[in-house]
């Protein structure tokens, strides 16, 4: 069966939590931006829906005011076509002509102009108010042009009410086609203050009633010189122009603060209405909302990672610790080589490397010889330098990677040599006398050539009966044969045959 690799180790590693502790507060950052920029269209889509909303009731309001002059307005020209109606009483012709007209609390005059521009039958009463408009653009452009249709006339002082007004007015024809007069209808600039007041669209917003040429009819709020002032030429109008209904966000021309503008034609007359609503105060609760989430977020985030960062690193720091524990457990603290421990280790793990390859296995065991003598004659200090200096002796002749040097007693060490012959180790074990004799240290005292040691090389591995074991003994009593041949010296361990190895065994 296939087994799922365990996580206990890659829990345990520094790298793990890092990559976790860096990474979680990254997807929570990444949640939170979400959600952030999630309220915020939520902010724009309400913010648009209510200017919809404001349009839709604004525009509703101005279309049917303004299609009830109209609709006075024809009335009055069709009750013109009456026969006979030049020959009744002017009380009579009044009461005919305005009998479908209707009149609203904002509605200025309503008035007949001549040919001539004289006011000739008025609405309000008789005899008509005398007033000539014959100077008004509106009553030139009819007298020129029959084609008209409905008129409105940008803000200009009613001389009948002495108030601003915006004129509404249809052109007369005679019955042969020329120019009859005008008839007109007023409404008062105050009907679209009042309007426009009624509806709030925060500090920085506004709305506005432009006729098509760009002429301002309104604004809320209404600051000097906004009514009647043009617009014409810049893109806000091109904008509008271009279709009957939209919304862009712009920067104003003249307070530099950017909105959102949401636009519609008034019914089908010439008129643009727009709402507009600061960009600053849509966007005003989801800022402050954010900055708060924003900080705290960040916060957390930055406080994850600290964390992380500083568990991490202790992760780091207890596993060098433990790291350098586990070599100091396999080191001699006095000679800085590897120790016993380390040593049988190496031998076991040598032992089952030459087993599966074939190749030889050899192992010297070096024991110093008279040590006791330096001991006694310079003092166990020095005994210890000497051992120091010895141990760094076998690094001159041992070279290659796989060998190792141990310090396994008191004054003895073991040399394994991993794929060395008989040769190769005698080699190593000659270059060892000789380096050991180069051996001085003249602050104690002790001359080159004065220090000696005798060493048992042994080989093993060889045979399938062979052992580790066995390969120390044989290696020893080398030794031991190397000390009785009279020291400084090296003895190799005769290769015994099977049946002595079994009885060694034994
Ligand atoms: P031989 O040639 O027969 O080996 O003579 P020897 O004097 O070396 O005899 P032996 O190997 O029996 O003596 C080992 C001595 O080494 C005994 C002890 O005083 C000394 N010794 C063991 N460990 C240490 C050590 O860590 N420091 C010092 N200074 N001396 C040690
Ligand atoms: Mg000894
Ligand atoms: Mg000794």
């Amino acid at each position: 069966m296939i087994r799922p690799p365990s996580l206990a180790p890659r829990l345990r590693s520094a790298r793990t939590w890092i990559v976790l502790g860096v990474l979680a507060p990254l997807g929570m950052l990444a949640l939170s931006a979400s959600m952030l920029l999630d309220m915020r269209r939520d902010a724009w889509e309400r913010a648009e829906q209510t200017s919809q909303n404001l349009l839709q009731v604004i525009e509703r309001d101005i279309a049917r005011n303004f299609e009830l002059i109209d609709l006075s307005l024809r009335a009055v020209i069709d009750n013109m076509k009456a026969s006979g109606l030049n020959e009744t009483s002017p009380h009579l012709r009044q009461l005919i002509l305005f009998d479908r007209a209707g009149t609203t609390r904002d509605m200025g005059a309503l008035i007949v102009l001549d040919e001539n521009g004289d006011n000739v039958i008025d609405v309000s009463g008789l005899p008509a108010r005398r007033i000539n408009n014959a100077d008004r653009d509106y009553f030139k452009a009819h007298r020129e042009r029959a084609d008209l249709g409905l008129q409105i006339s940008p803000p200009l002082t009613s001389r009948v009410l002495g108030v601003p007004v915006i004129v509404l007015s249809r052109r007369i024809d005679k019955p042969d086609g020329s120019f009859g007069g005008v008839v007109l209808g007023s409404l008062k600039l105050s009907y679209f203050s009042g309007l426009f007041e009624r509806v709030s669209v925060g500090e920085d917003g506004g709305i506005n009633l432009y006729l098509r040429d760009g002429t301002r009819l309104m604004r809320h709020p209404l600051r000097e010189g906004d009514v009647g002032s043009s617009i014409a030429g810049r893109s806000n109008l091109a904008k509008y122009l271009v279709a009957r209904t939209g919304s862009f966000t712009g920067r104003s021309g003249r307070d530099g603060i950017e909105r959102v503008y949401s636009f519609t034609q008034v019914g089908d007359l010439p008129l643009i209405l727009n709402v507009a609503a600061s960009v600053r105060e849509i966007e005003a609760e989801w800022r402050d909302k954010a900055l708060v989430v924003g900080l705290a977020v960040l916060t957390l985030c930055g406080l994850a990672i600290a964390l992380s960062l500083l568990f991490g690193r202790e992760l780091r720091r207890s596993g060098a610790m433990q790291a350098e524990l586990e070599r100091l457990s396999r080191t001699d603290g006095l000679t800085g080589l590897a120790n016993r421990r380390r040593y049988d280790e190496m031998l076991a793990l040598r032992w089952a490397e030459a087993r599966r390859s074939g190749a030889p296995l050899a192992l010297l065991v070096v024991d110093v010889d008279h040590f006791k003598r330096w001991n006694d004659r310079c003092g166990h200090s020095v005994g210890d330098v000497l051992l120091r200096g010895l141990g760094c002796r076998p690094a001159d002749a041992v070279r290659r990677p796989g060998d190792l040097v141990c310090r396994i007693g008191g004054e003895e060490f073991a040399i394994l040599l991993p794929g060395t012959d008989a040769a190769g180790a005698a080699r190593i074990a000659a270059g060892l006398h000789a380096a050991v004799a180069g051996l001085a240290i003249p602050e104690a005292g002790i001359e080159a050539g004065t220090v000696t040691v005798s060493m048992g090389l042994a080989l093993g591995a060889q045979d399938a009966s062979d052992t580790a074991d066995a390969l120390y003994r044989r290696a020893d009593a080398a030794l031991y044969a190397a000390k009785a041949g009279g020291r400084n010296q090296t003895r190799s361990a005769p290769r015994p045959a099977p049946e002595a190895l079994r009885l060694v065994e034994a």
